[in-house]
Order: C-alpha cells, then sequence, then structure tokens
C-alpha cells in the first residue's frame, strides 16, 4: 500500500505502539491511586505531560488532554465565549476552518452571536489586514487555524495576535495547530495565541488522544464536571496508553526533527515537479506553505472517481475533506476557483515515512487512469 494521506491520519510509529503496550500491559495503574502501583502510573503520566509539552513549547501545566483535536477546538470555544460574556458577543474566524470549529462557531450564532468569517483569497491565504478591521471593542474570541487540513496554507496567527493587542479589544486568540503540530516550527508564546489544540493521530500516535494549550494564568471553565483529573479541567480517568504513545510519537518526531521535515518537503516537491511533469492539464491548486500538504487537480476527472481507482491500484490519497456527493468541500469552494478545477481536486499529504517514489507512482497511476479514460472515449 502507498499511503499519501497522512492530513487524514498517520501510522503510529513503532516507539508509540511500544509506550501504548507497556502501559496498557504493566503500567496499567490508575494515576488518581494512592498505592505504588498508582503512583508510578502518576509519575509516567507527569513525564509524559512534559514530553507532550516540551514538544508544544509550553509549560506542562499549560496543556490539559483531551480524546481529541475535535474536543479541544470545542472546549476552547465555548470556553473562550464563556470568559468573555460580559464583554461582547461578536466572534471572528474564517471560512476555511475545520468542522469542529465551524459548527461550535455556528451553535453560538444560534444562540445571537455575531460572527464575522475572513474569506481566503484563490490560494487559499488570510489577509492580516481584513482580520485587523474586523476586530471590534466587542470582539470576544478569534479562532484561526495555524495550517488548513486540505490547501496546507499557513495562516496570520501571530500578525493576528498583534492586530488583537494593538486594537485593545478583549478577544480571545484560539488557534487550531492540529495540522501545524510538530510540522511547522512555533511555540504558543511566539504566536501569542491563549488557546491552542492538537491531535494525536496526525502525529504518529493512536487515535483518541489530543490536547488543548491554555495560557497559563487564564482561568477558564473546564470541558466537563468530575473528578479532579487534569487540575479538574478535563475529567474523567486519564488515558494513560494513549497519553504515553502520544508522547513517545512527539520524543522520536523531536528527536528526527530536522531528517523529518526535510524528507517530507522533499517528497512533497517531487511530487509536484512529477505530477507537472507528467500531467500538463494537470493544476496545483495549493503547493501548500505546510511541509506535508499540497492539493492538485485534474479537471474533467472527478475526485471520487480518481480516489476510486487510485485504491484499486493500492494508494490512498483524499479527494479531501475535499468533495461531498459531486460538490467541492468548504475549504476549496472558498478559493473561488472553477468548479471543474475543484471536482477534480486530490489532497495528497506525506509523512516522515513517505518517499520520492511513492509520489512518483502516485503520478505514474494518475497517469494511466487518464490514458485508459481517453482511449475509452
Ligand atoms: N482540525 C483540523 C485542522 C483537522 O485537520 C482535524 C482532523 O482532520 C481536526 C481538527 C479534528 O481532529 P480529530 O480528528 O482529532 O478530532
Amino acid at each position: 500500500m502507498i499511503y499519501l494521506d497522512n492530513a487524514a491520519t498517520t501510522r503510529v510509529c513503532p516507539e508509540a505502539v511500544k509506550a501504548a503496550i507497556a502501559v496498557m500491559a504493566e503500567g496499567f495503574g490508575n494515576p488518581s491511586s494512592r498505592y505504588a502501583h498508582g503512583v508510578a502510573a502518576a509519575e509516567r503520566l507527569q513525564a509524559d505531560r512534559a514530553a507532550v509539552a516540551a514538544a508544544v513549547g509550553c509549560l506542562p501545566e499549560e496543556l490539559f488532554f483531551t480524546s481529541c483535536g475535535t474536543e479541544g477546538d470545542n472546549w476552547a470555544i465555548r470556553a473562550a465565549v464563556e470568559y468573555g460574556k460580559r464583554k461582547g458577543r461578536h466572534i471572528i474566524t474564517t471560512t476555511i476552518e475545520h468542522s469542529a470549529v465551524l459548527e461550535p462557531i455556528r451553535a453560538l450564532a444560534s444562540q445571537g452571536y455575531e460572527v464575522t468569517y475572513l474569506r481566503p483569497d484563490r490560494w487559499g491565504h488570510i489577509s492580516p489586514q481584513e482580520l485587523a478591521t474586523a476586530l471590534r471593542p466587542d470582539t470576544v474570541l478569534v479562532s484561526m487555524m495555524l495550517v488548513n487540513n486540505e490547501l496546507g496554507t499557513i495562516l496570520p496567527v501571530k500578525e493576528t495576535a498583534a492586530a488583537i493587542r494593538a486594537s485593545g479589544c478583549p478577544a480571545l486568540l484560539h488557534t487550531d495547530a492540529v495540522q501545524a503540530f510538530l510540522k511547522v516550527p512555533f511555540t504558543p508564546n511566539d504566536l501569542g495565541v491563549d488557546l491552542l489544540t492538537i491531535s494525536g493521530h496526525k502525529v504518529r500516535a493512536p487515535k483518541g488522544i489530543g490536547a488543548l494549550y491554555i495560557r497559563k494564568g487564564l482561568r477558564l471553565k473546564p470541558m466537563l464536571l468530575g473528578g479532579g483529573q487534569e487540575n479538574g479541567m478535563r475529567p474523567g480517568t486519564e488515558p494513560t496508553a494513549q497519553i504515553a504513545a502520544l508522547a513517545a510519537a512527539c520524543q522520536v518526531w523531536m528527536d528526527h526533527r530536522e531528517r523529518y521535515a526535510s524528507g517530507i518537503q522533499r517528497a512533497k516537491k517531487h511530487f509536484l515537479d512529477v505530477f507537472s511533469a507528467a500531467l500538463p492539464q494537470g493544476v496545483v491548486v495549493s503547493p501548500g506553505d505546510a511541509p506535508h500538504i499540497c492539493a492538485v487537480s485534474l479537471p474533467g476527472y472527478p475526485s471520487e472517481m480518481l480516489v476510486r481507482e487510485l485504491s484499486d491500484r493500492g494508494i490512498c490519497v483524499s479527494s479531501g475533506s475535499a468533495c461531498h456527493r459531486g460538490k467541492p468541500s468548504h475549504v476549496f469552494a472558498a478559493t473561488g476557483r472553477p468548479k471543474g478545477e475543484l471536482l477534480g481536486v486530490l489532497r495528497v499529504s506525506f509523512s516522515p515515512e513517505s518517499t520520492p517514489e511513492e509520489g512518483e507512482a502516485l503520478v505514474k497511476a494518475l497517469v494511466e487512469i487518464c490514458s485508459a479514460r481517453v482511449a475509452a472515449r
């Protein structure tokens, strides 16, 4: 199998598998238990939190484990507007956020919040000037992703933080860094964000684990009510095996950070070069600013058909969160490109395991599929 859909999810790395098995089989104590087996689990949890916090670039006490990126996004948004409820009811976000951000904001809009949606240009970039203009004295939340999951574009989060500070408005700044984490360098402090979401399964940890960064000193409402876990902020017995796996995956990634970054970048660049050379009718919809994601299109060849035919050849890529029932995704639609181009979009996304040869095999398969279609006409 050739797997080039790493923005959807990644293969769990061996170190993460080993860490999870060790915790499930041996170190399975409940970190809240007072006997030695529980205390050992609590110590392990503390070490794992420190490892993930080091990878995020924050303090361990600023990191709260969640079940996934969706949970982190929902929590951040709801807690931020609750925090600002006496200061205003205006939210700013972008039209190209993941549904884990758009849907909770839509729910808030139905409760009377006013939402300004910033639109991207045709390359998927958001203008920091437009953001600055949209800020108001009653803006209580700006939620802007760091890397878009379908286009691979980097959004101006740091500039947004500066604009919020300059405007003096009370807005908290949340960034969904699910696709950015470990792929593009950042720390929450450098970005100037108050809240930041990550998800484990995008970085070679298992599904079922994520985290929300909450800036130190910011006192938000907990996600759930229950026991005192996660400092009372996200109660529920800690999923220690998934946390251990996330810590191991982060550790390996950090240890090989430069090699991983250049490997991913090389694999993507090679794919785009070979694609453009072999398929002159092809369009690079987004080369992606982030190293691991790009989007290409073969106008006239619907994505769903291409994904199916590539799958028959053992190649996994995505039509995106891309196309649903013959319609381009909200992200691709937001770029305003011609519909024919958008209906043939493929998102290709790379991991540290990806090779230039895999990209070549994908292009070769696309050439074969196109030739077979032309011959059948
Ligand atoms: N945000 C972005 C940008 C994503 O790409 C995803 C998943 O694709 C999510 C949020 C949701 O993360 P999870 O699958 O961990 O809920």
